[in-house]
């Protein structure tokens, strides 16, 4: 490990990015909005074709400000490579996908699986030839072995799942696609680097929505995708052909979300785990599926290998659908709304069992998924107490 990689998580987010020849010496990367880069002579301009990555080229391939925030991104995950930006989460996935894949190849893709991560693989994956086959998030020891065929290339988690909340055995899936030289992805989106360094536990691509954590205030799309050498380069490439790139004003908000992650993610946190630990006790729960409490799938995995949660849970009621509507509809400091990640509390029904095709998702009763932000945990537990006495009656 280099000196960087052995610093706190806390002084990486606050100094990760801000290379004095980026900076010019302002504390944050400035602002660089380009299309035309201009070069001195014709001569320049035929030394820049070659090296199209190595400085200012043309505004897609990026500007500092854009580069900060991937170096950023880079120096939270130890053993990466590089990153790549992507103009949203879901981009960001699809391209990380397209770069490992060819026809005829095979993907093995978690049944916990964000929605539209699922419809990319249904959709253009089996369009050009790449099949895929969904995996239990719970899989174990030997069964993980048997996941793999020699069709597959590559191998896809989300830990914690998406809605359903199971936390995977992300190292073991990552050792065994490696021994096999299978491509091991995950979607790291709950967690962030900071929480889970996927990489430093034997992930190739660690891809994040930063539209959530990173930016955190909810007023930016992008996504982005972390990866060990080798594979960094072919997302690269990827997202390059695609024609993929951010806008600087967003990239700049980005970098200035990461700068306080850290304390955001500890309020998060705490809030969350008071908010679920109430919502144990209440007689109209019938289940909380939080990664940090006792009784959640891959618990015990949560605490081998997380240093932290999220704020990011789901609950399920006892009770009919009309009685979930009449809940979330009489919350006061929740929004109703998708995404997450932001400084305000969300609430959202989910009905995960619709999605699952390998497992069955049995729950004890309509779902709600709860985002908790940043407000005072005692008004939102205020909130969600007047809620439940108006449900009952
Ligand atoms: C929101 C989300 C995404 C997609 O991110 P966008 O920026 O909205 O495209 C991907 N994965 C997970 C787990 C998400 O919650």
């Amino acid at each position: 490990m280099s000196d960087k990689d052995m610093k706190g998580p806390a002084t990486r987010l606050v100094e990760a990015g801000r290379r004095k020849d980026w900076t010019r010496g302002i504390v944050n990367p400035p602002v660089w909005r380009a299309s035309t880069i201009l070069f001195d002579d014709v001569a320049a301009l035929r030394d820049g074709v070659k090296h199209p990555d190595d400085g200012l080229y043309y505004g897609r391939r990026g500007t500092p400000t854009q580069w900060a925030l991937a170096d950023a991104l880079t120096a939270l995950e130890p053993g990466a490579a590089g990153t790549t930006l992507h103009p949203s989460g879901v981009a960001a996935i699809t391209t990380a996908l397209l770069a490992v894949l060819e026809p005829g190849d095979e993907l093995l893709m978690v049944d916990s699986a964000y929605e539209p991560t699922r419809a990319f693989c249904n959709g253009l994956l089996r369009k050009i030839g790449v099949t895929t086959r969904y995996y239990d998030p719970l899989v174990t020891g030997d069964a993980i072995d048997a996941l793999f065929d020699e069709r597959t290339r590559a191998i896809f988690m989300e830990s914690p799942g998406s809605l359903t909340f199971e936390v995977q055995d992300v190292p073991a899936i990552a050792r065994a696609a490696r021994a096999r030289g299978v491509v091991s992805l995950i979607d790291n989106t709950w967690a962030t680097p900071l929480l889970f360094p996927a990489i430093a536990h034997g992930v190739d691509v660690s891809i994040l929505a930063c539209t959530k954590y990173i930016a955190g205030h909810s007023d930016v799309m992008l996504g982005s995708a972390t990866a060990v050498p080798g594979v960094f380069e072919k997302i690269r490439k990827m997202g390059q052909g695609l024609g993929h790139c951010v806008s600087a004003d967003d990239a700049f908000l980005a970098s200035r979300g990461l700068r306080t992650m850290g304390v955001r993610l500890k309020a998060h946190e705490t809030a969350a785990l008071e908010i679920a630990r109430w919502l144990e006790a209440q007689p109209l729960v019938a289940k909380v599926l939080h990664p940090a409490l006792p009784g959640t799938p891959g618990h015990a995995y949560f605490k081998r290998d997380f240093t932290g949660a999220a704020g990011l849970f789901a609950f399920a009621i006892h009770g009919d659908d009309a009685a979930r509507v009449r809940l979330i509809d009489s919350l006061d400091h929740f929004g109703i709304g998708f995404s997450w990640g932001g400084f305000e509390s969300l609430a959202l029904p989910i009905d995960p069992e619709r999605i699952r095709t390998a497992t069955r998702w049995v729950s004890p009763g309509p779902m709600i998924r709860l985002q908790i932000g940043l407000e005072d945990p005692a008004d939102l537990i205020a909130d969600l107490a007047q809620a439940f006495e108006g449900t009952a009656q």
